[in-house]
């Protein structure tokens, strides 16, 4: 069995898979769909849910310095002024003037490196610029790939003006941008920087408020301007006092939430990896100052075992210490789990050491006390805080594609199987009859009523047994139940099990009992009273 690389694992061929299988869809798709958002299926709901109540059991229920949260969405607009996002959440962004695109301004050199237009220009230059050949592109390729930019639209005055430039600086190589910034520009000495997709002209970068904006009230003119929240944390800081007087918590303990945040990101994309709405999953850790250096590591390790616990391959997992210069407003040092996507490795989850910043700045713009009392010094501190951050889209993204597996057909089947962790699989139970003759519709209907009690079951007596299995291991269901003519008699069913296929029969009075234990880790060769190993009917 060969399992595929996370590396390897082509992101189309996933899509595809997710929105055939319902597991994630285009938001409002009948109207064409909405940029950048997705909607979660029947089963991507249920995979969803799965991964924050493996979350939730986690860092709230297995732990005794950890409680929950679920604040609202729209808070006080005091509360961002407070937090820094008001002034400083700003990425400057240019926007194209032909095609109206918004580029993030530090990303755009690289998008254009990236770009079909030139790629294909780079091609048909061979690395010698020259008139020629940049005329000749211009007239066809440069038309269809970059209908607006300066060298195609009017290609004899750009190049005329770096032929003339050419000869001013004889000898003079131009390099990637000054070249770029060159053929974009309308040819009266001016430089600018086309657009990655149309190759127009792209604005002067400006600052941006990445902060969406809504009115509370019936009149917008009038209504108080309100944010929808960028993170999920700040509903924990102002919190803090009510959670600290309610829990008799002492330090160190921490907070705990799920939710939505929204950020109107200038370049989303890669399917849910960035997306203008998403939900979180934020700690807000709270510590004695000096101790935060500490807790910061124990945290990012068990941040990092949580992903192993959920059968992520550790070579696909790596720890990237954040540069300074990168360093958020409020934060001393922060570190990004990373994870190996189909586009490259990516943030799945960023643990930061925020200190005392934000709750320093909440007590100074409410004016409340959001001091704790430390016995040990007898003296009111303000607590550091660690944030392990983390969206619940990209670790789903994450999981799927570690999941993925296509079997190598020379091999065997040649099966598409998502080996999800059988805590996080949509479907845990799937009951099949071996055929639809309606003598064994009443047993099988019978099993499905007693096991959906307790697990996520499906019912399929659509196809024959062998395409009913493959559907079963395309969605990731660990277990399949099936039934025929000799369980009318015996009163016995069998258990395949998705990785490995093997089978197992046993007493249908043990079925229950028996996936409850191989749901929760038992190997699946051990056999449950009564059981037999079984060679099965896979066709
Ligand atoms: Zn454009």
């Amino acid at each position: 069995m060969k399992r595929t690389m996370s590396g390897t694992v082509d992101m189309d061929k996933l899509v595809s898979l997710c929105k055939r299988r319902g597991f994630i869809f285009p938001s409002s798709e009948i109207y064409g769909g909405l940029a950048s958002t997705y909607d979660y299926g029947p089963l991507g709901v249920e995979l969803k849910n799965n991964i924050k109540r493996a979350w939730w059991k986690a860092v709230v229920q297995e732990r005794d310095d950890m409680v929950g949260l679920d604040a609202a969405i729209l808070m006080h607009p005091q509360t961002w002024v407070a937090s820094g996002h008001v002034a400083g959440f700003t990425d400057p962004f240019s926007v194209c003037q032909a095609c109206g695109r918004y580029f993030r301004a530090d990303h755009v050199w690289e998008l254009i490196w990236e770009s079909p237009w030139w790629q294909s220009l780079l091609k048909a230059m061979k690395g010698e610029k020259t008139g020629v050949d940049m005329l000749n592109w211009a007239r066809t390729e440069g038309t269809k790939l970059a209908p607006n930019l300066a060298l195609v639209t009017r290609p004899e005055v750009t190049l005329s003006w770096l032929a003339d430039l050419h000869t001013t600086f004889k000898g003079v190589d131009l390099d990637f941008q000054n070249f770029v910034g060159r053929i974009g520009a309308k040819a009266d000495g001016r430089v600018a920087v086309p657009c990655p997709v149309c190759g127009g002209e792209l604005s002067e970068p400006e600052p941006s408020n990445l902060m969406l904006e809504t009115f509370l009230g019936p009149v917008r003119a009038t209504g108080e301007r309100v944010y929808l929240r960028p993170e999920t944390a700040q509903g924990i800081f102002v919190n803090f006092a009510n959670v600290l007087t309610s829990t008799r918590k002492k330090l160190p303990f921490g907070i705990a939430q799920i939710g939505k945040a929204f950020r109107n990101e200038i370049t989303p994309g890669n399917f849910i990896f960035r997306t203008r709405e998403f939900e979180m999953m934020e700690i807000e850790y709270f510590v004695k100052p000096g101790t935060d250096e500490e807790w910061l590591q124990r945290w990012i390790e068990d941040s990092f075992n949580w992903y192993l616990s959920l059968g992520i391959a550790r070579e696909h997992l790596r720890l990237r210490q954040h540069a300074k210069d990168e360093l958020a407003h409020y934060a001393r040092d922060c570190y990004d789990i990373e994870y190996l996507f189909p586009f490259g490795w990516s943030e799945l989850e960023g643990i930061a050491n925020r200190t005392d910043f934000d709750l320093k700045q909440h007590a100074q713009h409410s004016g409340k006390d959001l001091t704790v009392f430390d016995e040990e010094t007898g003296q009111h501190i303000i607590p550091y805080v660690i944030e392990p951050s983390m969206g619940v889209d990209r670790p789903l993204l994450a999981f799927l594609v570690d999941a993925y597996d296509e079997e190598d057909p020379s091999q065997g089947e040649g099966r598409v199987v998502l080996r999800f962790h059988y805590d996080l699989a949509p479907i845990k139970v799937a009951i099949l009859p071996l055929s639809r003759n309606e003598a064994l519709v009443p047993t099988a209907k019978d099993v499905y009523a007693q096991l959906r009690k307790h697990f996520m079951t499906q019912y399929d007596d659509a196809q024959s047994i062998g395409r009913r299995y493959r559907r079963q291991d395309e969605i990731g269901t660990p277990f399949c139940v099936t039934v025929d003519f000799q369980s009318l008699e015996d009163k016995q069913a069998t258990i395949r099990e998705r990785d490995s296929m093997r089978q197992i029969r046993l007493p249908i009075s043990e079925l229950k009992a028996t996936l409850q234990a191989k749901l929760e880790g038992e190997p699946f060769e051990v056999l449950p009273p009564g059981g037999t190993y079984w060679l099965g009917f896979e066709v």
